[in-house]
């Protein structure tokens, strides 16, 4: 694989660990490439005709997704559709089109391309806001007809090659989804922060992902050969024949120590002075689930059940589609917990598909109990597959971005009109579960004493708790420096959280990835937290970190941290404690 050009070092942020060696597959460029191609007088007519054809096969598309959408999510999401549809009936985008092919003699692509283009600057300059929302429409639109025009299938991916690293500009974690079951080795992206859900999901899959690569999907043309070095976030472009075999001796020695780290999976979740943590799994897809059975998770902490919806959308899942997946999770980790949290669509999850509508700051919008609550058909289905999945089974119900008491209220109340129909029909179902939510709005930690009377547990969300507290968006590349879970404003919130807890006899965990850094587990256990929620393929490490840690010290070098004016400040405290403990032989 030795290149011919010179090699190309480029730094960026290391966000799922590991090393592969590939060839780039540029996405972005793949799904838009249009090119402006001379055509001669006498194909003209050939050409309006390839546009008709393909004009008449997208509105088909577009026809059968509206009436999907609107079986399945009513009008709001079917209306985007239809105006799409719309927008290829409008004989003034049409005509445009085609008199572009006539009098440029160019190919279809590109007079689409071009006209969409003149009709975009028009829509962007309108005062109207509505006017200017049509222009997503337009985006949309023509994405569609140039992938039909060009004979791409929507979300074709099946002919990607083996070993390949995929870049782009952004990937959304449907896409990460549906990339990483296929042949790719690695993700080099522009955008995203250590704990966006596009992150999240490589290192669920075991891909390594660098992001914050400005201007890496101008730089790479595809097929170029390259490494990616998740772990130190770097991308080799053309390596040479040292690079290469540097790399792949790194990649064997990864893999040897994960071997090593597999072992411990069936040892003990103990610390050296006998502390027992319950070490339970964060899942997202279910294939995960045989990680976490493998590396002996003590249950699920956090089902991320949204993505049982990103996986089929624009369908919702069935009644019966929640009520197998619960239930085979809740069988596989019997006796243990399952904490299945109900859909946290909305914000940057899907907001546009569910809602009908861009949100101006959708992060701070209609989302996860929010949005449920507002869209009580998507809702109901998903309670009634939990009520009908927990017959006899371990289950614990969680609501995610709970801001205030009256939304636990809300939920009860519309909960038990769900149980009532369901007793109507004479359905079996259960009311035997817990009722817990997550603690990741800065409002919630503050009242969680109050809080605490309404629920059976907790389960803390430190990827949104710092999101919202340090006002870092978690996406971003460019604040993600400032993305510190040793902040003490973080550390005096999740201590207050533990506190209520304790006083309130409330259970409690942490699911967010802060969990899942063996930096901050020695801070975690002196806290008091004793159930950490983790990737499945975090567990070894975390474990083993926890079999070396002394338990009984850690409360008085926690208070010292916790007295530090700044995470540098903890950090350098917390390192010079461990420094001091004796190494585990
Ligand atoms: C969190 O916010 O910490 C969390 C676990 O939820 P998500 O990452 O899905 O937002
Ligand atoms: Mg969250």
């Amino acid at each position: 694989m030795d290149s011919k050009q010179d090699p190309q070092i480029l730094q960026g942020l290391g966000v799922s660990p590991g090393v592969a060696i590939g060839r780039a597959v540029c996405l972005s460029i793949h799904h838009l490439e249009v090119y402006r191609i001379p055509i001669p007088a006498a194909d003209v007519d050939a050409e309006v005709a390839r546009l008709r054809d393909a004009t008449q096969q997208t509105r088909i598309e577009l026809e059968a997704t509206r009436k999907r959408a609107h079986e399945q999510l009513g009008d709001g999401l079917a209306g985007i559709f239809e105006a799409q549809s719309m927008l290829l009936e409008d004989a003034s985008f049409v005509n445009r089109v085609e008199e572009r092919i006539r009098t440029e003699q160019v190919n279809a692509e590109w007079a689409v391309h071009k006209v969409s283009e003149e009709f975009l600057d028009r829509f962007d300059n309108l005062e109207s806001e509505h006017l200017r929302e049509r222009g997503d429409d337009l985006r949309d639109v023509t994405r569609h007809l140039l992938r039909v025009l060009q004979g791409i299938a929507h979300h074709e991916l099946s002919e990607l090659g083996s070993d390949v690293i995929i870049v782009a500009h952004d990937l959304t974690p449907s896409e990460a989804v549906r990339l990483g079951r296929q042949r790719v080795v690695a993700f080099a992206i522009e955008t995203g922060g250590p704990t966006s859900h596009t992150s999240i999901i490589a290192r669920d899959l075991n891909i390594p992902l660098v992001t914050g690569l400005d201007g890496v999907a101008d730089l790479v043309t595809d097929d170029d050969p390259a490494i990616v070095d998740g772990t130190d976030g770097i991308v080799i472009l053309h390596p040479l024949k040292g690079q290469l075999a540097e790399y792949a001796g790194r990649r064997k020695r990864q893999g040897e120590q994960e071997q090593r780290l597999l072992e411990t999976g069936s040892l003990p979740c103990v610390s050296r002075d006998g502390v027992a943590i319950q070490l339970m799994a964060n899942i997202d897809l279910p294939e995960e689930l045989d990680d976490a059975s493998r590396f002996g998770a003590a249950g699920l902490g956090l089902y991320r059940s949204e993505f049982l919806y990103i996986e089929r959308a624009p369908e919702l899942p069935t009644e019966d589609d929640h009520v197998s997946t619960y239930r085979r999770f809740l069988d596989s980790m019997s006796p243990h917990p399952v904490l299945i949290r109900t859909f946290d669509l909305g914000g940057r999850k899907l907001a546009r598909e569910v809602m009908a509508t861009d949100e101006e700051n959708p992060v701070l919008g209609l989302r996860g109990i929010r949005l449920t609550l507002a869209r009580p058909h998507i809702f109901k289905t998903q309670l009634r597959g939990l009520f009908r999945a927990g017959v006899g089974r371990n289950l614990w119900i969680m609501l995610p971005m709970v801001s205030a008491r009256d939304e636990i209220l809300a939920f009860r109340a519309f909960a038990a009109e769900v149980m009532a129909e369901l007793d109507r029909e004479g359905i079996e179902f259960s009311r035997d579960f817990k009722l817990g939510i997550m603690i990741e709005v800065p409002a919630a930690a503050m009242i969680a004493d109050v809080l605490a009377q309404e629920v059976d547990f907790f389960s803390i969300g430190t990827n949104d708790l710092i999101q919202y507290s340090l006002a870092v968006d978690r996406n971003n590349e460019h604040v993600s420096y400032l993305y510190r879970p040793l902040h003490p404003a973080i550390l005096r919130m999740i201590r207050f959280v533990l506190d209520c807890a304790r006083d309130s006899d409330v259970e409690v965990s942490m699911c967010g990835e802060m969990a899942g850094d063996q930096r901050y587990t020695a801070l975690l256990l002196g806290m008091g937290l004793r159930r950490l929620s983790v990737s499945p393929r975090s567990i070894p490490e975390i474990k083993n970190q926890i079999r070396g840690l002394e338990v009984s010290g850690l409360a008085e070098a926690t208070e010292r941290c916790l007295t530090m004016g700044s995470a540098a400040e903890v950090e350098r405290c917390l390192d010079s404690y461990l420094a001091r403990q004796e190494p585990l032989t």
